[in-house]
């Protein structure tokens, strides 16, 4: 078991420029409530907030801060769909709920909407998202994207752009083309998270921070979630624990730590841009992906800063590393100074199929986002709650996807993250 030792917030452009500051006390003694949610990312805030808009009783245990896993520290890319397209989807589970899955995806924006507008989250959310190639095989994969949204989900937010499309809003040379959604968007996920938190303590849910849970007592009907100083007894448990999933004990893991291999991913930002340097690197707003294996990813924050972020294997000086990423893309930038760099696990499955399911009737998990978590947790939570007031139903489809587990301890699954990274250079290089 990981020994949960995560305290307080690590340094990052998001934490200096976090709207909100407040601090929840530490659980002590026991205490009671119809859910006990284990962590407070957008996965674990999103099911608390769902259920106490509901009417149900909802405690979250922290182990650390509110936020300080990926959805602190995240790109801040709300992306509709999943990592892979559609067309694996529609292969493996028919076309019928692949379809639901789509819709439920386009959904997953829609909460971000909403709550943002509801409970007035101040987080610079702004709507434009490109998928970018590399290379003409890759644009090929895009087209195809675009072709399977419109022919088959009627949805029509997509351009494709070729180069010189592509060229009237971005400063970069290196790609070949780009598919455009206009649906999707980005937000600055910690003040997102922290605005979640918010709206879930005005509606009674009681948030504790600095209490990792390091045992559950699975009973029939309730559940004791055991923190080092106190206890939750809970009829339901949903466990948003996400990367960090080996913090729990064994048993309560079973098969699911095995279905997530945690990929390194790290971020800079530059200092604030003017505004004609950030107008030569992106005009239009947008976020932007490439769709290599190990990929880069990156936008302007509200303040015109480069917040520019790639998967990797840990490197001694990731700024070097990740500054020359950001050159190789934007060599205009050679005298811009790096004020941030920081990095996080990003929740990758194997067929980079999102992971929910239940370990006892009572106890819902979700985790293994694949980068797409940004939106999709909104979702997860709001299909946990649906479950535990009793219609299963959506929540059912994603519980029916299967991904593969990695199998051993922990120095087996770094050694199969640093194998799949290197393979998934290679295949970004030859492919
Ligand atoms: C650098 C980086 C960039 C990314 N960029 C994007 C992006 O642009 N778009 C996108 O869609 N996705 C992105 N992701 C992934 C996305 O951030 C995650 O999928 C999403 O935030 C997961 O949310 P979560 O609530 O499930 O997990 P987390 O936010 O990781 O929350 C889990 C929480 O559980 C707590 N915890 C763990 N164990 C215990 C325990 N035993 N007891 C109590 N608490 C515990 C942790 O402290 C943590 O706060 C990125 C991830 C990283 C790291």
């Amino acid at each position: 078991m990981l020994k949960f030792s995560y305290q307080e917030h690590i340094k990052t452009y998001y934490y200096d420029t976090r709207n909100q500051d407040f601090t929840q006390p530490t659980l002590t003694g026991g205490q009671s409530a119809d859910v006990c949610v284990v962590g407070a990312g957008f996965g674990g805030l999103s099911a608390a907030l769902e259920l106490a808009e509901r009417g149900k009783s909802v405690i979250v245990l922290e182990g650390a801060r509110i936020g300080f896993g990926a959805s602190g520290r995240n790109g801040g890319q709300a992306i509709n769909g999943f990592e892979d397209g559609m067309d694996a989807y529609i292969d493996d589970m028919g076309l019928e709920k692949a379809r639901k899955l789509w819709e439920m995806s386009l959904e997953a924006i829609d909460i971000i909407e909403q709550r943002i507008a509801k409970y007035n989250i101040q987080c610079d959310w702004r709507k434009g998202y490109a998928t970018l190639a590399l290379n003409h095989r890759r644009m090929d994969d895009l087209v195809t994207i675009e072709q399977t949204s419109r022919e088959i989900f009627a949805y029509d937010y997509m351009q494709l752009w070729n180069k010189a499309e592509l060229k009237q809003y971005l400063g970069s040379d290196i790609y070949v083309g780009g598919l455009y959604d206009g649906n999707s968007g980005h937000l600055h996920p910690l003040n997102y998270c922290l605005g979640l938190a918010k709206a879930c303590l005005d509606l009674g849910v009681r948030i504790f921070e600095q209490s990792p849970v390091i045992d559950l007592d699975v009973g029939k009907s309730k559940v004791i979630a055991e923190t080092a100083e106190g206890s939750v007894t809970a009829e339901n448990v949903v466990l948003a624990t996400n990367a960090y999933v080996t913090s729990l004990p064994k048993r309560i893991q079973r098969g699911t730590a095995r279905k997530i291999l945690p990929i390194d991913s790290f971020i800079i930002a530059t200092e604030p841009l003017d505004q004609e340097t950030a107008n030569a690197v992106i005009n239009n707003g947008m976020s932007v992906c490439d769709n290599n294996l190990l990929l880069d990813y990156y936008r302007l924050s509200a303040d015109n800063r480069l917040l520019f972020g790639s998967d990797s294997s840990s490197n001694k000086d990731m700024v070097q590393v990740m500054r020359n990423n950001m050159l190789h893309v934007f060599p205009q930038l050679e005298n811009v100074k790096i004020d941030y760099g920081w990095a996080g696990p990003i929740d990758m499955t194997i067929n980079a199929k999102p992971c929910l399911g239940r370990i006892a009737s009572n106890i819902f998990y979700a985790h293994g986002y694949s980068g797409h978590g940004v939106a999709l947790t909104g979702l997860a939570g709001r299909l946990i709650a649906e479950a535990i007031e009793g219609d299963d139903e959506r929540f059912a489809i994603f519980e029916s996807l299967k991904s593969p587990s990695v199998y051993g301890g922990r120095i087996v699954k770094n050694l199969a993250t640093k194998i799949g990274v290197k393979y998934y250079k290679w295949l970004d290089k030859y492919r």
